[in-house]
């Protein structure tokens, strides 16, 4: 195998073609003892660029031992200290944004705008986590009966097994690894084998920024099954922190539920994305190309369904056929893309079925809707009308450029179907009525609300779902906390 390691460097000419390593564990490049090799493939020529180790059983449990053996070293480092690490990690990413950028559209095949959106986003991890290092405060009261003080000390909860998922590469592991550090935990990251290159190019980040040996590990597996389960049935693991789909996230929650560990889990959406006719038709349009198109469709928080009052039904399906037929389509590393490639044959098959068995079911294609032939794995964008409820698409992630748009007519109306979804995570809300706006968020099911705006990630407020959407936040005060215990004394004085 080709251990070369290449450092991701502003100035460096960085040839991706090459770009082979090992795995990351105790601050070394490491060979698989199998031995054996992942392709990564590009997905705007179907190409593949790259090959990782293929991590057994045993390679994970040595990065678990890395991490533990780090643990106590960690644990004990001022906060102060892993804040100015965590702040140089930062810096360093957003000194080498536009190579980082350039790693994700070419292993992820997303438009190079949405790639440094999405650098920016992830680097705001580590600085927003800097902050919350020194910010982690426990309490002390009197015990109501007056006999004894109660004192609350935020613990670093131990070693933790990340797991995330491909759309976001860079963003997903470090809405993880930032504030798992910041409370004091070393981590194993098991990133999705699509999209491991970004992941390791940011493992030699950490390091070169001050990250110590073994405080975050970095494995690839083509078998994720049996290697999750060994570090979760390991007592030393007490935390696992998921994002992915909802389908592998229940079976996690299962598996973690063998040694009683602490799960923190952001699975898969369903946005229902509504626009009233007193809305800002621009607000809106723009709203919704953000929350349909960020990522070719391929968010979690992504628009699933548009349902659209009468009154304003007509002219917002013509904008929005518009700006949806004028997209720039093209690979991802294309300074002019507006919508990159879908990250396998599957996942356009996938949409593919999706589109078709809604036409079947009566839905009107006014753009797009056919798969085209030729190299990568493309899919148009697409604005389909007349979506019927009993559509798959409006119970199952699209994950794609595709707007299904509904007509509704009343606020319960639309409220009942938002809410039709075993899913929870975000919501896009669009009126210039803000009370209205906010009377509809509370009666939303979801854990996000957007009002008047496409896009609710931040660093600063805590994202998660509700229903089968996921456990936790991650993000704002509440990411820190879901890395600590609380430890109550009680203390007679
Ligand atoms: P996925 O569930 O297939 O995979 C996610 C990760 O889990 C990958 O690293 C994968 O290798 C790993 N994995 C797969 N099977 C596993 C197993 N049996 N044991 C342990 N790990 C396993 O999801 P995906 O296709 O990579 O990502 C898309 C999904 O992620 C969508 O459902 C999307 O909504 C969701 N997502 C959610 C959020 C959020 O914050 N809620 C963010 C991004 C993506």
């Amino acid at each position: 195998m080709n251990m070369m390691h290449q450092h991701i460097e502003e100035d460096d000419d960085v040839d991706f073609h090459s770009f082979s390593h090992g795995l990351f564990i105790g601050g070394k490049w490491v060979e698989a003892s199998n031995a054996r090799q992942i392709p990564v493939a590009d997905p705007s020529t179907e190409a593949v660029i790259a090959a990782v180790p293929d991590a057994s059983v045993e390679d994970a449990l040595a990065a678990v031992d890395a991490a533990a053996a780090a643990a106590e070293g960690w644990r004990q480092t001022a906060p102060r200290k892993r804040s100015e690490i965590l702040r140089r990690c930062f810096e360093l990413m957003t000194e080498r944004a536009e190579t980082l950028a350039m790693l994700i559209s070419l292993e992820n095949g997303k438009a190079l705008r949405d790639a440094r959106g999405e650098v920016a986003y992830a680097a705001e991890f580590f600085r927003w986590n800097a902050e919350e290092a020194v910010r982690i405060v426990g309490d002390y009261s009197m015990a109501p009966a007056g006999a004894n003080r109660i004192l609350v000390d935020y613990e670093p909860i131990g070693i933790c097994v990340l797991i995330t998922p491909w759309n976001f590469p860079a963003a997903m592991a470090t809405r993880k690894i930032a504030p798992a550090l910041a409370a004091g935990c070393t981590v194993v990251l098991k990133p999705a084998t699509e999209t491991p290159l970004t992941a390791y190019a940011l493992a030699a980040l950490y390091k070169e920024a001050g990250v110590p040996d073994g405080v975050v590990n970095v494995i690839t597996t083509k078998s994720p099954g049996p290697v999750t389960s060994a570090m979760l049935a390991d007592p030393r693991v007490r935390k696992l922190s998921f994002t992915g789909s909802t389908g592998v996230g229940r079976n996690l929650l299962a598996e973690a539920s063998k040694t009683v560990i602490s799960s923190s889990m952001e699975l898969g959406g369903n946005a229902p994305l509504i626009v009233f006719d007193d809305a800002d038709l621009d607000t809106a349009i723009e709203g919704a190309m953000v929350a349909k198109m960020r990522n070719a469709g391929e968010a979690c928080t992504a628009a699933n369904r548009l349902y659209v009052q009468s009154g304003i039904y007509d002219r917002f399906v013509a904008a929005l056929t518009e700006r949806m037929k004028g997209l720039v389509v093209s690979a991802g590393t294309d300074p002019a893309s507006e919508c990159g490639p879908m990250i396998t044959a599957k996942a356009v098959d996938k949409i593919d079925r999706l589109v078709e068995d809604a036409v079947s079911r009566g839905a009107k294609v006014l753009c797009g809707g056919k798969k085209p032939d030729g190299v990568g794995f493309f899919y148009p964008p697409t604005v389909l009308v007349d979506v019927p409820a009993d559509a798959e698409m409006a119970h199952e992630e699209i994950f794609g450029p595709v707007a299904p748009i509904t007509r509704f007519e009343t606020e319960d109306e639309v409220v009942a179907r938002a809410n039709d979804t075993e899913y929870g995570l975000a919501a896009y809300v669009f009126t210039k009525d803000i009370a209205r706006g906010l009377k509809v968020s509370r009666r939303i099911e979801a854990g996000m609300i957007a009002l008047n705006r496409g896009l609710v990630s931040d660093p600063a407020a805590p994202f998660g779902g509700v229903k089968q959407s996921g456990l936790g936040r991650e993000g704002g005060s509440h990411g820190v906390l879901e890395f600590t215990e609380p430890k109550y004394v009680a203390v007679t004085l």
